[in-house]
C-alpha cells in the first residue's frame, strides 16, 4: 500500500540528529540550523497589522484568494525582478508558502521516469524529494578544486531535470554569469529543465554575480526559479515564496507555466492574505531597505567568522555572498567527529558537511544567522581552543 520509495530515505533528517545530540546542552551556541533570528521589518509588520484589521471587518473581509497569489503581490514580485533587469509577466510569478514546498511540489509536473541531476553537496531536500518520487538521481561533484561549483558535462546528459542552488547552501559558492550561461546552453541543447534555487539571492554582495538565472540570456527557455522571503526578509516562520515559470518554457509542446498553474489550482488554496500584504510591503523600497539592514547584520557575522578562521589558518569558503561559511574539518576529522569535537570543546553547534552529500564529508557548515554576541562568543571559544 505504501510508497516504498520512502524506505530509501535516511532514517533521521540531519537537523533532527543534531537536536538529539544537543538537547541537554542548554548553553550551546547554535550555528547549525539555517534559521534567521532578526525580526520582520517594521513596514512588513505594519502591513500585516493593517491586513488583520481588514479581515476583522465584514466590509473588507476576504475568503479564499487566488491559488497563484493576489495580483498585487505577483506585480510586486515582477517589480523586484525588474530591478534586476528581468522582465516578467504577472502570470509568470506564482506565490507559494515556501521554496521548500515548491521545489518538491514542482516534480508533480514532470514524468516519473525522469532522471535528475543534483549537485553534491547541496540542500538535502532535493535528494529527499526525488527519492520519494522514485526518480533516478545523478550527482555532480562539487569540491575544493571546482570551488564547489560543478559545471555541465555530457556524461550526465540522461538527466533532464537539473538542480542548481546559487548562492549554494551549504558552501556559499555562487555561479558567475559566464558559468550560468554554460548551464543554460547545456540545458537548451539537451532539452533539460533547470530548477534554479535562488533562496539566498539577497546575500549576493558582488555586483557582477547574477542573483537570478533569468539574468542569463536564454534562461526563460529552460529554467524555473524558486525564491523565498524566508532568509530574504525573515519569513521562515511567516512563510512566503515565489516561483517563476516563464511562458517560453515549453516541453513536449506544453508550456510548463500552464501545468504548474493547473497543479496549484488543484493542490494549493493560496497563501494567507495577511502574509501576502506583509510580503508586498517587503517589496517596496522601504521594505527592501529595512530588510537589507538585517542582511548586513548577518553578513557582518559572516565576516567575523571568516576573519577568525583566516587567522587560525582554517581552510574555508563562502561567507562573502552567502550567510554560510564552509570549512575543512581540523586534523582530517570526519564531519560528525568534528561536530562532537566542537561541541565538547567550544560549545559550538554547527552542521556536519556530510549531511549535505558524500562530497561534504570532512567539511562543516557554520551559519551567520545568530546574534552578534553569540557569534563573538563562539569565535572567542574557537580561538582559545585552536591556539
Ligand atoms: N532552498 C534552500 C537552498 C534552502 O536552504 C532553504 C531553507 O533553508 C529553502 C530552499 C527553503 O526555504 P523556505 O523557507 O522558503 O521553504
Amino acid at each position: 500500500m505504501i510508497n516504498k520509495n520512502f524506505q530509501k530515505l535516511s532514517d533521521s533528517y540531519l537537523f533532527t540528529e543534531i537536536l538529539k545530540k544537543t538537547k541537554d546542552k542548554k548553553d550551546a551556541i547554535r550555528m547549525g540550523i539555517g534559521d534567521v533570528t532578526r525580526p520582520l521589518a517594521p513596514v512588513v509588520v505594519e502591513a500585516m497589522q493593517k491586513a488583520v484589521v481588514e479581515m476583522g471587518s465584514a466590509k473588507s473581509f476576504r475568503g479564499y484568494g487566488l491559488e497563484q497569489g493576489y495580483p498585487f503581490l505577483r506585480q510586486a514580485v515582477c517589480g523586484y525582478y525588474a530591478r534586476k533587469g528581468v522582465e516578467l509577466k504577472d502570470d509568470e510569478a506564482f506565490i507559494g508558502d515556501g521554496a521548500g514546498s515548491d521545489i518538491g511540489n514542482v516534480l508533480d509536473i514532470f514524468s516519473r521516469d525522469n532522471s535528475v541531476l543534483i549537485p553534491d553537496p547541496v540542500y538535502p531536500a532535493y535528494v529527499d524529494n526525488n527519492l520519494m518520487m522514485g526518480h533516478e538521481i545523478f550527482y555532480m561533484n562539487g569540491n575544493a578544486d571546482n570551488g564547489f561549483l560543478p559545471m555541465p558535462d555530457q556524461s550526465f546528459s540522461k538527466a533532464k531535470i537539473i538542480y542548481i542552488c546559487s548562492p549554494n547552501n551549504p558552501t556559499g559558492a555562487v555561479y558567475s554569469a559566464d558559468q550560468l550561461k554554460l548551464w543554460v546552453d547545456y540545458a537548451i541543447a539537451n532539452d533539460a529543465v533547470i530548477l534554479f534555487d535562488a533562496a539566498y539571492e539577497i546575500f549576493v554582495q558582488d555586483k557582477d554575480l547574477p542573483t537570478s538565472i533569468f539574468q542569463i540570456e536564454g534562461a526563460k527557455k529552460c529554467a524555473i526559479e524558486f525564491s523565498s522571503l524566508s532568509k530574504t526578509a525573515g519569513f521562515t516562520g511567516t512563510r512566503c515564496s515565489y516561483t517563476v515559470v516563464p511562458h517560453e518554457l515549453i516541453r513536449d509542446g506544453t508550456p510548463l507555466n500552464k501545468l504548474w498553474k493547473r497543479r496549484q489550482e488543484t493542490k494549493f488554496n493560496g497563501l494567507a492574505y495577511i502574509v501576502q500584504r506583509g510580503a508586498e510591503a517587503f517589496f517596496t523600497d522601504e521594505g527592501i531597505k529595512q530588510s537589507k539592514e538585517n542582511i548586513a547584520y548577518y553578513m557582518q557575522n559572516a565576516k567575523h567568522i571568516s576573519e577568525t578562521l583566516q587567522k587560525l589558518g582554517i581552510w574555508h569558503t563562502g561567507g562573502k555572498n552567502a550567510p554560510y561559511i564552509w570549512l575543512k574539518c581540523l586534523d582530517d576529522m570526519t564531519s560528525w567527529e568534528f561536530f562532537d569535537y566542537l561541541l565538547a570543546n567550544t560549545n559550538i553547534v554547527g552542521t556536519p558537511g556530510s549531511g549535505f552529500g558524500a562530497n561534504g564529508e570532512g567539511f562543516f557548515r557554520l551559519s551567520s544567522f545568530g546574534s552578534k554576541e553569540s557569534v563573538c562568543a563562539a569565535m572567542e571559544n574557537l580561538t582559545r581552543e585552536v591556539n
